[in-house]
Parts: structure tokens; C-alpha cells; sequence
């Protein structure tokens, strides 16, 4: 499929098998015959020698750049670790950086390449299933600062995405159940009959049943490309792919990034953010519990628990970088698959949903 950008447009393909037809998908693309592959110390030894020789046959000598895997990699220090190798590779304006990893190498990878000779091509090769459905997609890249998540990044699309759904058996079972819960996102602020598939096909998609995963991935990227295309720099509808990530963030900012994954921490803010929806927006209370259900059944927290302390969580939340003039912005549900983004959200209505929800 086609995310539509104008002339950073770009194709992501989507199905079993295809990392080892990186090389031949990347031939049109008109790249330069050097690349550096970033990825992690989990995905190297599985996958970066198939991808480097797919990309050999394609004419693209590649040298490969490897990460601690886990979200403390996405930081300055690894930005400034990587790109001070670079010129000892040669690399020249057509040539491509490849991110074979998780959302954390395409984030790091994507900066890299946003930034090192003011922009080279990207190429996300994503392998984990949050990476799949949601930060391979829309040209969002970045590294985390100790006050919290994604604070520095900058817009840069990629040329293409390979997305190999085979891949995905490796990926541990608790990082697969994180990716669900960014699945389920996208059917809660965009699809309502996907999200009532979802709550028919859970199992089958967990299971990696190869139709399911397929048809979840590519409906996914089919919503964010959507999105993505009708407003590439969020000035206003791509808000709505933040449901659930402003308190989400805080949790995440609050564990020091250790503990708590980035989908699990999603999860946990969904839930809030659907009780603030009946609050604030309209959402019925039927349709707050069937999300939470939802996430619960796929193996998600739905709990933030009483780790934190709510003051501390109130001024993560207010760091968070959607906010304006120091108010948090909410995405919210008018109902399942509309969402509005809403700057009515009070601090006791958040303190109230934090306290049912710890
Ligand atoms: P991750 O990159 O840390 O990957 C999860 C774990 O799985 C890592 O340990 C990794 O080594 C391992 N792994 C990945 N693929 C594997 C495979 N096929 N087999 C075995 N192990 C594998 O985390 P993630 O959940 O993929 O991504 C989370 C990050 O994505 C966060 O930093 C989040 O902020 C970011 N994100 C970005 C966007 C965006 O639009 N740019 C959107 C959503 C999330």
C-alpha cells in the first residue's frame, strides 16, 4: 500500500517473507549503492545477515551498526555514538540508512537519518509488532530526554517499509501483547468494525494466525497512513494517534523508561483516556468498558497501579509535548472509531480517572 504525501510518498509492503526481498523492493527506489543497517543486540544475530546479503544481491554494500536493545538506547549519547561513525563509511546524499528493529531503532535510526548530512534516505525494516502497525509508518523520529519521551526528533519519511509479519515469531510474547495494544488504538479512534474484529479475532492475531496478523497489520497502516497523509506534522487530526499516550508517556517518564513497556504503558492510558472520553466527550459508558475489556482479554495492564505518586504523574502528563500554554491535550472518544482532541480535560478530572485506575 501507498502512504499519499506528495513527493514523500512512499510504499509499505506487508507480508511473510519479504526480508529477504529488501533488496529487489528497494531497486526502484533509485538509492545509492551504500547503506548503514542500526539495529539492536536482539535483532542483529537473527536477522541482519539475511537483510545485508538481500541488500548485496541488490547492488547496496551495507555496513552494520548495532544498539543496546531497550528504550534507554533511544538517547543523545547513542545519536552522537552512531553518527561519529559515519564518515568513515563514505556515506554520500543517496546513500540509506536501514532500521531493522523495533520502534526504538526506527526512532534512533530515523533521527540519525533526518539529521547526518541535514537528511538521507530512510528504509524502516520493522520487526516488532508495534514497530509493524504504528512508528515504522508517518515519518515521526526521535530520542527521549530524561524529563520525558520524544522531546527531540524531527519529521523525516521514510522511502519505504518492508514489513516481514514472519518475523514476528521471534518476538517475545510480552512485546508482542505491547504491539496489540497500539492494534487496538487504531481500531478504538478510526474503525469501530475493526475494533469489533478485533474483539472476535484477538486470539488468532496473539497467535499469529498469518491471515489475521496480515489483515491487522495492514489495517493499521492503512488508518495511520490515512491519517499521516491528511496531516503530516499534527496540527490537527493526527492528534487523534495519541489516545491514550498522554497519561501513557507519564507512566513511561515516570519509570525511567525501565519496567513499564511502551505499549503496556499505552494500554494503561487508553483506559483512562476512554473514562475520560465519558466524562468529557460523550463516550458511552458500553463502549469504555468493552475497550478496557478488549485489553484486558489481549493480556494488557488496564491498572497504573501505586508506584507513583499522583503530583509526580500530574507534572509528567503536563511535560507531555502535546501540551499547549502548560494544558495537557487529550484525544477523546465521541464514540468508538471517532475522536475529537480536547483541551477541556481538568486536573480533577484527571485525578479522578488516575485514582479509579491506580
Ligand atoms: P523495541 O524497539 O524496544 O522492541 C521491543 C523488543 O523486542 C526489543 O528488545 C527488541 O530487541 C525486540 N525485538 C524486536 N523485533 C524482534 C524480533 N522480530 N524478534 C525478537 N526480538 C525482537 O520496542 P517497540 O515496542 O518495538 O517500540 C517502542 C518504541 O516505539 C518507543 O520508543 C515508542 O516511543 C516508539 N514509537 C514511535 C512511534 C512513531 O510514530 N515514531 C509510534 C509508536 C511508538
Amino acid at each position: 500500500m501507498r502512504v499519499a504525501l506528495g513527493e514523500r510518498s512512499y510504499e509499505i509492503h506487508i507480508g511473510p517473507g519479504l526480508l529477504d526481498r529488501c533488496g529487489e523492493l528497494l531497486g526502484n527506489l533509485g538509492l545509492g549503492k551504500r547503506g548503514v543497517i542500526i539495529t539492536d543486540c536482539n535483532v542483529a544475530p537473527l536477522y541482519a545477515a539475511r537483510v545485508q546479503a538481500a541488500l548485496r544481491q541488490a547492488g547496496v554494500e551495507t555496513v552494520l551498526l548495532t544498539v543496546p536493545a531497550g528504550e534507554l538506547s533511544k538517547s543523545f549519547r547513542q545519536v552522537e555514538r552512531l553518527i561519529r561513525k559515519f564518515p568513515a563509511f563514505k556515506l554520500d546524499r543517496q546513500s540509506c540508512v536501514v532500521a531493522l528493529g523495533g520502534g526504538v531503532v526506527g526512532d534512533l535510526a530515523g533521527f540519525v537519518s533526518a539529521i547526518y548530512l541535514r537528511g538521507l534516505a530512510l528504509v524502516q525494516i520493522p520487526t516488532s509488532l508495534l514497530a509493524q502497525v504504528d512508528s515504522s509508518v508517518g515519518g515521526k523520529t526521535g530520542v527521549n530526554l530524561p524529563q520525558g519521551k520524544n522531546l527531540v526528533g524531527a519529521f523525516h519519511q521514510p522511502s519505504i517499509v518492508v514489513a516481514d509479519t514472519e518475523v514476528l515469531r521471534t518476538l517475545p510474547e510480552r512485546e508482542l501483547k505491547a504491539g496489540f495494544a497500539e492494534v487496538i488504538k487504531h481500531g478504538v479512534i478510526r474503525d469501530a468494525r475493526f475494533f469489533a474484529w478485533l474483539e472476535k479475532n484477538y486470539r488468532k492475531a496473539l497467535k499469529l494466525d498469518p491471515a489475521a496478523v496480515a489483515y491487522a497489520v495492514r489495517r493499521c497502516c492503512e488508518i495511520k497512513a490515512d491519517v499521516v497523509s491528511r496531516d503530516e506534522r499534527e496540527s490537527g487530526l493526527r492528534a487523534i494517534l495519541n489516545f491514550g499516550h498522554t497519561i501513557g508517556h507519564g507512566v513511561e517518564a515516570l519509570s525511567d523508561y525501565e519496567g513499564v513497556l511502551h505499549g503496556e504503558a499505552v494500554s494503561m492510558g487508553m483506559c483512562c483516556a476512554a473514562w475520560l472520553s465519558v466524562r468529557r466527550a460523550g463516550l458511552s459508558r458500553t463502549d469504555a468498558k468493552r475497550i478496557e475489556r478488549l485489553l484486558r482479554l489481549s493480556g494488557l495492564p488496564t491498572r497504573i497501579g501505586n508506584q507513583f505518586e499522583l503530583e509526580q504523574l500530574h507534572r509528567a502528563i503536563r511535560l507531555d509535548k502535546k501540551a499547549r500554554d502548560g494544558l495537557p491535550r487529550f484525544a477523546l472518544l465521541t464514540r468508538l472509531g471517532q475522536t475529537v482532541v480536547s483541551s477541556d480535560v481538568t486536573d480533577a478530572d484527571i485525578q479522578e480517572v488516575v485514582d479509579v485506575f491506580r
